[in-house]
C-alpha cells in the first residue's frame, strides 16, 4: 500500500532527542524550556514527544492548538503566547499561563477568571527593541502597579521576546537588562516572580557565550526542538537533530523540455513577468505540490535537484542530474516558514513515524 502524497512524515524519536538535549542544555544552568507547538498547530504526537523530552510547558499562540492539545488528552502547564483579547473568556477556561502587554486585556482576564473561579496567571512581557510587543520600561512599573490590582490575576513573571520582527539579537546587554527590570520590580512591590523568560531559540549563541545568564530562568523554544536550529544565523545546534521533518512529493511528469518558454511574454499566475535563460533542452519534471501547501523558497532538495519554479499547485525541477520517472518520489527539508506552511496545508498528509529511515531511494545528501 502506498503512502499518501504529498506528505511530511514526522520522526517523534528526533523531536524527543531534541526536547531532551535542549532541557539538559539549558537546565545545567537553571533555565527551564517552553516547547512552543504552533509550527506543528499542537499535533499532539509531537508535542507528547517534546513533554516526554523534558520540556515544562508548552506554548502557543493559537488558543484553538491549545485547545486541541487539551482534548487529546495532554497534560502539562499551557501557555498562550500571543496576548489574547476578544478570547479573554476562553482563554482563562483553557489556558493555565498568558503572556500580556495591555491593561484593557488584563482586565477583561479578570472579569471572566472570577466569572469561572479561577485565577489566571499571567507573565508580562517587555520591548526590550525587535519592537513586536511589550512594554516599555519606563512604562513598566506603572503597568505592573495595576496588574497586581487586579484580584483574579496572579503574576508569575516577566518576558521578552527577540529576533521576530526587528531581527535583535539577545545578547549581554539586553538579557542584563531585563534582569535588571525583575529586580527592580521585586523591590518595589515587595513580591518574587517565578518565571523570567528571556526568548526563543534565537536565545542559543547569548546562553553559549554568557559568563552569567543573570536572572533568566526560561526560554521558549520552537524552532530548534522542531528543527535543531538556533535562529540568529540558522546554524545547526551541535547533537540535535535537524532532518525530523521530511517533505515528500511525487513526479507527476517528466520530460525533456526547452529551458524557454515559447509564444508571447506576458504575466505569469502571480503577476510577475518572468525571465529565463537559454541552457538548451533540459530533462524536467513536475512534482504535485505547490503555493498552496508550502513555502517553496524555504524548500532543499536533493544536491542534484533545482527548484526552477512553482505555481499553486505545481513545482519544477530541473532534473538533468538526477533523472526521475513520473511516480518517483521527491523528498525535502523544510525551513521554518516552509514547515509553517505546510503543517497548516489541508492538502499534505501528516504521517508521524519512529524514526526516518537511513537510506531512503532520494534521501538527502
Ligand atoms: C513563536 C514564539 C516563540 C518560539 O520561537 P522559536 O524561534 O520557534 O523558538 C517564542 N516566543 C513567542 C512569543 C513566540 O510567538
Amino acid at each position: 500500500m502506498k503512502a499518501f502524497l504529498p506528505r511530511i512524515d514526522i520522526a517523534l524519536a528526533q523531536i524527543r532527542e531534541n526536547a531532551r538535549l535542549l532541557s539538559e542544555l539549558y537546565g545545567q544552568r537553571g533555565i527551564s524550556i517552553m516547547g512552543v507547538s504552533k509550527a506543528v498547530l499542537g499535533e499532539p504526537a509531537v508535542i507528547e514527544a517534546m513533554i516526554q523530552g523534558g520540556v515544562r510547558f508548552i506554548a502557543d499562540s493559537r488558543l484553538e492548538n491549545i485547545q486541541k492539545m487539551k482534548a487529546a488528552g495532554l497534560i502539562t502547564q499551557f501557555v498562550l503566547l500571543r496576548t489574547p483579547l476578544s478570547q479573554a473568556e476562553a482563554v482563562v477556561q483553557s489556558v493555565d499561563i498568558s503572556l500580556n502587554t495591555e491593561i484593557a486585556t488584563l482586565q477583561k482576564l479578570s472579569y471572566y477568571a472570577k466569572a469561572h473561579h479561577k485565577q489566571h496567571q499571567v507573565i508580562v512581557m517587555v520591548e526590550l527593541g525587535d519592537l513586536r510587543e511589550g512594554v516599555l520600561p519606563c512604562d513598566l512599573a506603572p503597568f505592573i502597579r495595576e496588574t497586581l490590582s487586579l484580584p483574579h490575576l496572579k503574576l508569575v513573571g516577566l518576558g521578552c521576546n527577540l529576533a521576530c520582527y526587528g531581527g535583535i539579537k539577545p545578547d549581554d546587554r539586553n538579557m542584563h537588562a531585563l534582569s535588571i527590570l525583575v529586580n527592580r520590580i521585586e523591590t518595589e512591590f515587595q513580591l518574587s516572580l517565578a518565571i523570567i523568560s528571556g526568548g526563543n531559540s534565537a536565545n542559543y549563541e547569548w546562553y553559549q557565550s554568557a559568563r552569567a545568564i543573570g536572572r533568566i530562568n526560561n526560554l521558549r523554544l520552537g524552532e530548534s526542538i522542531l528543527l535543531g536550529r538556533e535562529t540568529v544565523s540558522r546554524k545547526a545546534i551541535p547533537g540535535l537533530h535537524t532532518h525530523a521533518f521530511q517533505l515528500i512529493a511525487e513526479v507527476i511528469e517528466s520530460k525533456q523540455k526547452p529551458s524557454l518558454p515559447f509564444g508571447t511574454s506576458g504575466q505569469d499566475a502571480f503577476g510577475n513577468v518572468p525571465s529565463f535563460q537559454d541552457r538548451g533542452v533540459r530533462q524536467r519534471a513536475i512534482l504535485a505540490l505547490g503555493r498552496q501547501d508550502v513555502l517553496v523558497s524555504g524548500l532543499n532538495a536533493h544536491s542534484k535537484l533545482e527548484i526552477l519554479g512553482s505555481s499553486s499547485d505545481h513545482l519544477i525541477l530541473d532534473s538533468q542530474q538526477h533523472p526521475l520517472r513520473v511516480g518517483d518520489e521527491v523528498n525535502f527539508d523544510l525551513d521554518y516558514g516552509a514547515l509553517l506552511a505546510a503543517m497548516t496545508s489541508p492538502f499534505i498528509h501528516k504521517q508521524l513515524i519512529k524514526e526516518h529511515r537511513q537510506t531512503a531511494p532520494l534521501s538527502l545528501k
